[in-house]
């Protein structure tokens, strides 16, 4: 199965960002998948920048409900609409910034699946509960009451205190959670669990990404800050094993 790179690339870049980002991705000859996720009003753009072969393109957020009175909101079916193909949901930075709770992420599950879109819904601990010994009970928690029954998508495991810091877990530490998260899926997704993608997030670099992209069970990345550089995220996406 090839691996998926995700760039997520938050509340940054310009209009004028996309054609020169677009040209290397079009250059490029990976054995990943490529998904961007810039902001909303660069979405369409990079629609048309980005022939689907040769990557997709993804929101960083939906509202839970199809359309009403939620200012600064957007609703899955736009975003489908927009050209996206997938959406973030559950960003650590959604969960702290805007009081995100599982639930909330699940009701956006499920709207994003009912538009067709992909959820890519992301988990993670705290620096805090890591040293309390409790990043793998909140992992299971939110994975557990953000996905509903129905889930069919990728997810991501993105420690929080690795966000945007330069700092990783080990290699041992990344191996282990991302056992456990196979092991939830499995048990809550019979059928769909041991195929699930499970993305590690987190300080993704060119310089770590061969040795934390060859872990197992870690099928591929969510990238922040490096997906901004094109020749930083090919870089990381020419370092995916290839399938
Ligand atoms: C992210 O926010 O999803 C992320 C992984 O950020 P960074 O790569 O900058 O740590």
């Amino acid at each position: 199965m090839r691996q998926v790179i995700a760039g997520n690339w938050k509340m940054n870049g310009k209009f004028s960002d996309i054609t020169p980002f677009a040209a290397a991705v079009l250059e490029a000859d990976l054995g990943a998948d490529l998904i961007i996720c810039p902001p909303f009003p660069l979405l369409q753009g990079f629609a048309a920048a980005l022939p689907g072969a040769h990557g997709a393109i993804g929101g960083q957020d939906c509202h839970a409900n199809g359309s009403g009175a939620h200012t600064g909101d957007v609703s899955a079916a736009l975003l489908a609409e927009a050209g996206a193909k997938y959406v973030i949901l559950g960003h650590s930075e959604r969960r702290a910034d805007h009081g995100e709770t599982n639930a909330d992420v699940a009701a956006k599950v499920l709207a994003a699946l009912s538009a067709g879109l992909i959820p890519i819904v992301c988990v993670g601990e705290t620096e805090s509960e890591r040293d309390a010994g409790e990043a793998e009970h909140v992992v299971r928690t939110q994975l557990t009451h953000s996905l509903p029954s129905s889930f069919a998508g990728l997810v991501a495991y993105e420690p929080v205190w690795a966000i945007g810091t330069g700092r990783t877990p080990s290699e041992a530490d990344v191996t282990a959670m991302h056992a456990r998260i196979r092991a939830v899926l499995v048990a809550q997704f019979p059928a769909s669990g041991a195929s699930t993608p499970i993305l590690y997030g987190g300080s993704f670099k060119p310089g770590n990404a061969a040795s934390l992209l060859s872990l197992p069970e870690v099928g591929g990345a969510l990238v922040g800050g490096a997906s901004l550089n094109a020749a930083d995220f090919l870089a990381i996406a020419a370092s995916a094993p290839r399938g």
